[in-house]
C-alpha cells in the first residue's frame, strides 16, 4: 500500500505538523528534500575467488543541528525510499532528545548472514573508503542498525583512521569500549525506553506496579527493555523473537534467564525456566500458553512494546489490540491507518521518535566523550540519559495537552519547533 511506503509516510508526517505551527515555506521544502544523496556500488573479492557486487548508501538528510547522524543498516530489503524515511526519522529524533545532530543514514543491500567474517569486515572498509570524503566527526556520524554491531563500528573506525592518517574515534559510535565506545551503549535503546514510559505515567498519574507488558523482539531492544521494566516492577507477561514466543499470563519470573537461555539455544520459545533450568516442559507447571505469531500483539495487557519490525500494527490488527498503552521501541511499528485506529480506541501511543531515542542519546555522549578525551562510568552515563529522556518524554506530554494531539503529533511539533529556532534561512 503507498501510504507505507516509509518515504511517502514520513511526508504525510512532516505536513500534517509542520501546518499545526505554521512552520514556514523554505524550512518546509528543506524538510522535505535531503542535503545529499549517495549510492555507490561496493565491489567485494569473496571467499570463492568471485567479485561480488553490492549496493551501499548514504543519505545525509540535513544538518541543521548539527553534524548529520544515523546508523548504517545492512539488509537485503534496505532500499532508497526506507534509508530517506530512515534519515528524516533521525533527524525528527534527534532534535526531539535535543541533540546537536542533523539525521542522516545508510545501509548495504545484502544479507551479512551469508559472507564470512572477512567478507564482511572488507565490504565494510570498501563502504568507508567510499564515503570517506563525506564523513567525519563534525560532518556525518554513522552508528549499528539493524544486523551492524560494535564489532562493524570498530573496523569502521580502523579504516576511517588509516586514511586519515590520524585516530579519529568520533568518526562512528557503538563502537567496542577499547576503541572509545561508551559505557552504557548497549543497554541504553531499552532504559531510555524505560525512563520515557515511567515519564507519561507519572504524567497521567498511573502506577507502573504490577502493569502487565506483551514484547514483540528480544533482541539488544526487547531484552533490555524486559530486564529493566522488571526491576522497575512491571510484569513481563509475554517476549517473542522471529522463532516463537513464550507467554506466561502470570509473569515470566527472571528475564536474566530467559537471555541466558536464548544464548544457549537461540530462540525462545523453550525458555520457560524455574530458577536457572530452563525447559519447555515447564511451560504447563508454569501456566504458559501457546501463542501464534502475530497474536502477541494482541494479549489482554496494559502495556504492549513492539521491539522488531516496521509496520506489524496494521489496519488488520489495530482493532484487535487491547493494551492501554504501546511504547514504539523499533522504528516505524504502526502504519498510517493503524495509528487512526488507535487514537479513536484511546490507546496511548509513545511514539518511536521519543522511546526508542535513548540509543542516539548515548552515541551522542559517546561522540562528546571522543572528542573531549573523556571517559564517563555507566552511572553517570545512566543519570544523563535518565534527564533526557525525563525532559523531552515531559516536553512532549506538555505539548500535546497544548495542542490536543497525539503523543506522536506533539513528538514531531517539538522537533520542528527546536529545527526552526535553529534554522537559519540564507
Ligand atoms: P536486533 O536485531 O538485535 O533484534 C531484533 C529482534 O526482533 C530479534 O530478537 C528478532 O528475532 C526479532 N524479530 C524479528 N522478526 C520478528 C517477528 N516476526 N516476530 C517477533 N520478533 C521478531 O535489533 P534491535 O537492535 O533490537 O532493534 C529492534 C528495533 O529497534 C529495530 O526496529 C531498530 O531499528 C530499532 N531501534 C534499535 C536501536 C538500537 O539501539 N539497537 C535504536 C533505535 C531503534
Amino acid at each position: 500500500m503507498i501510504i507505507n511506503n516509509p518515504w511517502r509516510r514520513s511526508l504525510a508526517q512532516l505536513k500534517k505538523n509542520a501546518k499545526k505551527i505554521n512552520l514556514n515555506k523554505p524550512l518546509l521544502t528543506k524538510l522535505q528534500n535531503f542535503d545529499r544523496i549517495i549510492e555507490t556500488n561496493l565491489s567485494l573479492k569473496m571467499g570463492n575467488g568471485k567479485l561480488g557486487k553490492f549496493k551501499g548508501y548514504r543519505i545525509q538528510h540535513n544538518n541543521i543541528l548539527g553534524p548529520y547522524k544515523g546508523g548504517l543498516r545492512y539488509h537485503p530489503q534496505v532500499s532508497m525510499d526506507e534509508v530517506k524515511a530512515l534519515s528524516f526519522w533521525m533527524t525528527m529524533k534527534n532534535a526531539v532528545i535535543d541533540i546537536p545532530f542533523g539525521g542522516g543514514k545508510g545501509g548495504i543491500v545484502v544479507d551479512p548472514k551469508i559472507l564470512s567474517e572477512r567478507e564482511l569486515e572488507e565490504l565494510t572498509r570498501e563502504l568507508v573508503r567510499k564515503l570517506f570524503k563525506n564523513i567525519g566527526p563534525r560532518v556525518d556520524v554513522p552508528a549499528p542498525d539493524v544486523n551492524t554491531n560494535p564489532k562493524i563500528m570498530g573496523w569502521f573506525e580502523d579504516e576511517y583512521s588509516k586514511i586519515a592518517k590520524k585516530y579519529t574515534p568520533a568518526v562512528v559510535t557503538g563502537k567496542p569500549l577499547e576503541m572509545g565506545g561508551s559505557e552504557g551503549r548497549n543497554e541504553a535503546t531499552g532504559l531510555g525506553g524505560v525512563y520515557a514510559l515511567l515519564s507519561i505515567l507519572k504524567k497521567i498519574k498511573k502506577s507502573p506496579k504490577n502493569m502487565t507488558v506483551a514484547i514483540q523482539g528480544f533482541g539488544n531492544v526487547g531484552r533490555n527493555i524486559a530486564k529493566f521494566l522488571q526491576k522497575n516492577g512491571f510484569k513481563i507477561v509475554a517476549l517473542s523473537d522471529s522463532k516463537g514466543s513464550i507467554f506466561v499470563p502470570n509473569g515470566i519470573p527472571d528475564i536474566d534467564q530467559v537471555e541466558l537461555c536464548k544464548e544457549e539455544k537461540g530462540f525462545i520459545a523453550e525458555c520457560y525456566c524455574i530458577g536457572s533450568v530452563c525447559d519447555l516442559r515447564h511451560k504447563k507447571q508454569m501456566g504458559g500458553k501457546d501463542l501464534k505469531s502475530l497474536e502477541i500483539l494482541e494479549l489482554p495487557v496494559d502495556v504492549l512494546i513492539p521491539a522488531a519490525l516496521e509496520n506489524v500494527i496494521t489496519k488488520e490488527n489495530a482493532l484487535k489490540i487491547k493494551a492501554k498503552i504501546i511504547v514504539e521501541m523499533a522504528n516505524g511499528p504502526t502504519t498510517i491507518e493503524a495509528d487512526k485506529i488507535l487514537e479513536k480506541k484511546n490507546i496511548l501511543v509513545i511514539p518511536d521518535i521519543l522511546s526508542n531515542s535513548g540509543g542516539v542519546a548515548v552515541s551522542y555522549f559517546e561522540w562528546y566523550q571522543n572528542l573531549h578525551h573523556e571517559k564517563w562510568d555507566k552511572k553517570d552515563v545512566f543519570k544523563k540519559l535518565k534527564q533526557k529522556m525525563e525532559k523531552s518524554a515531559g516536553e512532549v506530554f506538555d505539548t500535546r495537552e497544548k495542542y490536543n494531539v497525539t503523543l506522536r503529533d506533539a513528538a514531531y511539533i517539538v522537533a520542528l519547533e527546536r529545527i526552526k529556532k535553529n534554522y537559519k534561512h540564507s
